[in-house]
């Protein structure tokens, strides 16, 4: 059955095919109501529930055009720069929340190395690696609830050293944070802080119970308030309902952070979400597809998940995200990172250069009007 683009789409979708009097295929009329909807989101317009409901029931063979809309909007405010990030586990397990995705939580069994916030030169080197594969974000992240005050110090003191050597804009996943904190981080030289929604509001419960999602939308609140940038993602896979990922889209569309790493669930061996059935390639572009239609202008990240859960169709994430991770994640590994520069050569993207510290503009307009075309 041939996917029936709603009217919500836009007011001036091209009705002909209803009266029998189409000249075009049902691909076309596809792709002429996809590609005003990416217009309208480059003028500003926000996605809409219904919007984001009818991509994720369209069939599978709708995807190109899918993709076609929504890379135009990738193109339009990211060129066809990737940003790669490099992640480093500064601290390991032993954490008291029961996050039911995390390998690294009270609750898991998962065979996993644990260790407490690793020392000063062990991070800098990571930061130096960073640099060597083209990373212009480093991210730190270190397990726990929120750090506690010798933690804290040490890591501003780290951040102001990175900060000092290294061209890289600095990322922190430091758990809960209060006002306070976000300050004396934002004092040492710290850029960004990563705090993930995760999924939508009622799905919250469901696979936290140490914390709370408003709890989180409170460290996010401080994070801005702070003068810090936000890193704001989630993972889709864990058992979340239609409804539960149309929330979450939308909130991140609503909070627009300045960067959006969606992880594809991998669902460990100990953890309570083990042996969860695995979202497929195209319900995961279909998420990524929506993300930059609800988020235009952030950097959308494929994390963890990508190389699992994409697999072959991993060069089409690309033409949606403007950003990766190189090397490995929190506690499973990643692709090596020739791959990676080998598949962002081959569809013709460029990384990005790092320049004095920070990252190079890539917003620019690289489409003619839609009048021009
Ligand atoms: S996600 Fe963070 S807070 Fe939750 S269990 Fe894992 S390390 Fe702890």
């Amino acid at each position: 059955m041939p996917f029936q683009v709603p009217e919500i789409f836009s007011p001036q979708v091209d009705n002909s095919r209803r009266d029998g009097q189409s000249v075009i295929s049902d691909a076309q009329w596809e792709a002429n109501a996809l590609f005003r909807l990416s217009d309208e989101i480059i003028a500003g317009r926000r996605l809409t529930a219904e919007e984001a409901r009818a991509i994720l029931r369209s069939p599978d063979t709708a995807i190109l055009e899918i993709l076609a809309a929504a890379y135009r909007v990738r193109r339009h405010f990211h060129g066809m720069k990737m940003r790669l990030n490099m992640l480093i586990n500064a601290k390991s397990g032993l954490c008291g929340e029961d996050c039911a995705y995390c390998s690294q939580s009270k609750v898991s069994t998962a065979s996993i190395a644990k260790y407490p916030l690793l020392d000063e030169e062990v991070i800098l080197a990571g930061a130096a690696a960073a640099v060597e594969r083209k990373a212009s974000t480093y991210c730190i992240a270190i397990a726990g609830r929120s750090p506690n005050p010798r933690e804290l110090d040490r890591l501003c003191r780290t951040i102001s050293q990175i900060k000092e050597r290294f061209p890289l804009k600095v990322c922190l996943s430091p758990g809960l944070l209060t006002l306070a904190q976000a300050e004396a981080l934002k004092k040492a030289g710290l850029d960004r802080v990563n705090h993930n929604l995760n999924t939508g509001r009622r799905f919250y419960r469901e696979i936290c119970s140490t914390h709370t999602y408003e709890d989180r939308l409170a460290t996010l609140r401080a994070a801005r308030q702070a003068g810090l940038e936000l890193c704001c993602g989630g993972i889709i896979g864990m058992g979340e309902s239609e409804d539960d990922l149309i929330d979450f889209i939308l909130a991140l569309g609503e909070l627009r952070p300045e960067s959006v790493p969606i992880n594809f669930l991998i669902p460990i061996p100990g953890t309570p979400l083990e042996g969860r059935p695995a979202p497929s390639p195209v319900h995961c572009l279909k998420v990524l597809c929506l993300i930059r239609f609800a988020t235009p202008t952030s950097d959308l990240r494929i994390a963890a998940g990508r190389e699992v859960h994409l697999g072959p169709l991993q060069p089409l994430g690309l033409f949606v995200a403007n950003s990766i991770f190189v090397g490995d994640y929190l506690t499973t590994k990643g692709q090596p990172p020739e791959e990676d520069y080998r598949m962002i050569a081959a569809l013709g993207f460029e990384i990005e250069q790092v320049v004095h510290g920070e990252s190079a503009a890539v917003c620019e307009d690289t489409l003619p009007t839609p009048a021009a075309q």
